[in-house]
């Protein structure tokens, strides 16, 4: 296990641009703000959107496409840095019509409406290739 400990330097609330991709819109506030590090919650509706599961045998990403409005019943994630870049690591609930869900790793969805909370951490995190998990994961 690795753990330090984090200070919350700022919080923000945002909405997200309708038409916009979301976890790219989050990022873009992360950006805004100069957040190097945080944690956020999300909830709101989308267009479309692309989960991603981790298949841990072959140690790859396999996609599942919506191409249909869904409810963002929760939203979780982190801003941290990969490769230089701010990258929001995005994990969702999403529901459909009939309340059926589905969740995993948001790839990418077309912001509907959404409502953000974002806490700002001081320290900023990083994260690097891990060869066990064949993940990106924090340093
Ligand atoms: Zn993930």
């Amino acid at each position: 296990m690795h753990y330090r400990a984090v200070e919350t330097t700022d919080e923000y609330v945002a909405r997200l641009e309708t038409g916009a991709d979301w976890r790219a819109e989050i990022e873009s506030l992360a950006d805004a703000v100069g957040a190097e590090a945080g944690w956020f919650t999300a909830l709101g509706a989308v267009q479309d959107a692309e989960l991603w599961f981790y298949d841990q045998d072959a140690c790859e990403y396999n996609p599942i496409e919506f191409d249909e409005p869904l409810e963002v019943a929760a939203c979780v994630g982190n801003v941290s840095r990969l490769e230089g870049e701010r990258f929001a690591h995005t994990h969702a609930v999403l529901s459909d019509d009939e309340g059926t869900t589905y969740a995993g790793h948001l790839n990418e969805a077309t912001v509907w409406a959404s409502e953000v909370h974002l806490r700002v951490f001081e320290a900023p995190l990083e994260r690097e290739y891990d060869e066990t998990t064949e993940l990106d994961l924090w340093l």
